[in-house]
């Protein structure tokens, strides 16, 4: 059998796939949720980027984080060929960092020839701190700081301005002497998809970007201020999309805003369409491939400009999720279960909603395997509980496992975004570690947070102690 992995790369499946995996069954699990370097190896054991990760667990703790340096850099590679082979004027690949910001999978993101896109001071900080040329980094955010676009502009990024405070800030920021503040403008497109509502950010009641009906005022406030280099127009309309059809729309509309913004005599050059693919959480879900989303809105920015007789803008895009989700795993421990006759199994692990927000923040799906035992049947459901004091923590419902024991690794699939980003001390537990695993070597990116660690910043008044 040949599948498709999200990414789009060819997995040769069979070879790899344990035998609770026979794809016959309707029931198994999908090895295409899994990253690209997944294989069991001694019968029974998952292996990642060439690392057992029962093995990864004894030397770097639990839970764990395992990011697939290959799969990453694979979805980075899909994304800047697309553009090559579908595109015909430059292109730019930003990767979304939101979706997982450190200092390491902004390195790699880098080395792929991607830029980054940040939401704030510190995911800026991170992106300059990994190397990244600041050229290349986009700053986003519905209310950014002063201090924030200071550091924005010192730093020599561009800023993709929200609103009208933003815009003033700017200008009133800007010093007579400096080069003009290269900024691009954010417009809400009013262009609806089916996601989620809170991962859903075009629709005209969003509270990100300027409401298209005040473009006239907007291109000419912007037109008229020498601080201000406008280069572009940016829109995103969403997350885990899987049509194409919204982002085509989104496309035929921003090619009229730059037509528009030729009439105040800006000179806009780029044009970023987003980030928003969706990707394979489980069996069900049927994304687009980073191909077959790339060449939806190439061509219909080309027939669009070739319609309005408008050069090809440098066309930008800023994928976060479908870069990263499928690249990681998050390894947790089992422990103790609770069977309730005739209504569920609770089996809980060591992390939950503090490492993975999403189920309980956005009723988020996910599927799991037991590092350990993955040839052996799949014989029960079960609901995995997280640790937390809250009885919304449950990771997934309906997971189905072979029989398992306090001691099993259970994996968890396609962690890689919205996870550690989104991580939290609630009830103050400390964030797990993580690797990158590549050809057999596994480092460490992220320290697991110690007890010390979440104190450090506080403060005990004098008054308080004994
Ligand atoms: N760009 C912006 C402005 C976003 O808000 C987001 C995420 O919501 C993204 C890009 C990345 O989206 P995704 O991870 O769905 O590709």
């Amino acid at each position: 059998m040949v599948s498709t992995h999200p990414t789009g790369v060819q997995h040769s499946g069979s070879q790899y796939l344990p035998q609770s995996w026979d794809t016959n069954t309707n029931s198994s699990p999908n090895q295409e949720l899994l990253p690209l370097t997944a294989r069991v190896h001694d019968h029974d054991l998952l292996e990642i980027g060439g690392c057992d990760v029962t093995t990864l667990v004894e030397q770097f703790g639990s839970p764990l984080y395992i990011l697939d340096e290959e799969t990453l850099r694979s979805a980075c590679q899909q994304y800047r060929d697309a553009f090559k082979q579908y595109y015909k004027g430059e292109s730019q690949v930003l990767y979304a960092s939101k979706a997982w910001n450190c200092l390491a999978v902004c390195a790699i993101a880098a080395s792929e020839g991607l830029g980054i896109d940040v939401v704030s001071g510190g995911e800026l900080y991170t992106a300059l701190q990994a190397g990244v040329s600041p050229d290349k980094i986009y700053l986003h955010g519905n209310n950014k700081s002063r201090e924030e676009l200071i550091l924005a502009i010192e730093s020599g990024v561009t800023v993709v301005a929200d609103n009208w405070y933003e815009l003033h800030t700017l200008v009133e920021i800007a010093q007579p002497d400096d080069r003009a503040i290269r900024i691009m403008l954010r417009l809400t497109p009013g262009i609806e998809c089916h996601t989620h509502e809170y991962i859903r950010t075009g629709h005209l009641d969003s509270k990100f970007g300027f409401d298209p009906n005040d473009l006239d005022e907007v291109f000419t406030f912007v037109s008229q201020q020498p601080a201000l280099n406008c280069v572009g127009v940016h829109a995103h309309i969403g997350s885990q999309i899987f049509e194409r059809q919204p982002h085509q729309d989104l496309a035929a509309v921003m090619v009229q805003w730059l037509r528009d913004a030729g009439k105040y005599g800006l000179k806009i050059t780029e044009l970023n369409v987003g980030g928003g693919l969706g990707i394979k959480y489980i069996e069900s879900d049927d994304p687009p491939s980073i191909e077959e989303w790339v060449k939806a809105i190439c061509e219909v920015i080309q027939a669009a400009c070739a319609a309005e007789n408008l050069p090809l803008p440098k066309l930008l895009s800023e994928p976060g999720r479908s870069l990263i989700a499928t690249a990681c795993v998050t390894a947790y421990t089992i422990g103790s279960s609770k069977v309730i006759p005739e209504i569920r199994t609770y089996v809980a692990i060591d992390g939950g909603m503090s490492d993975n927000p999403r189920p309980i923040t956005y009723q988020s799906v996910y599927r799991a395997v037991v590092a350990n035992k993955m040839s052996s049947p799949l014989t029960q459901t079960v609901t995995i509980a997280g640790k937390h004091c809250e009885s919304g923590d449950i990771l997934i419902h309906n997971a189905l496992l072979p029989k398992t024991e306090p001691g099993d690794i259970l994996v968890v699939m396609g962690t890689g975004a919205y996870n550690y980003s989104m991580a939290s001390n609630y009830n103050r537990l400390p964030r797990p570690a993580a690797v990158v695993v590549a050809n057999g070597e596994a480092n460490l990116i992220l320290q697991r947070e110690t007890y010390e660690d979440l104190i450090r910043q506080d403060r005990l008044p004098e008054r308080l102690k004994k």
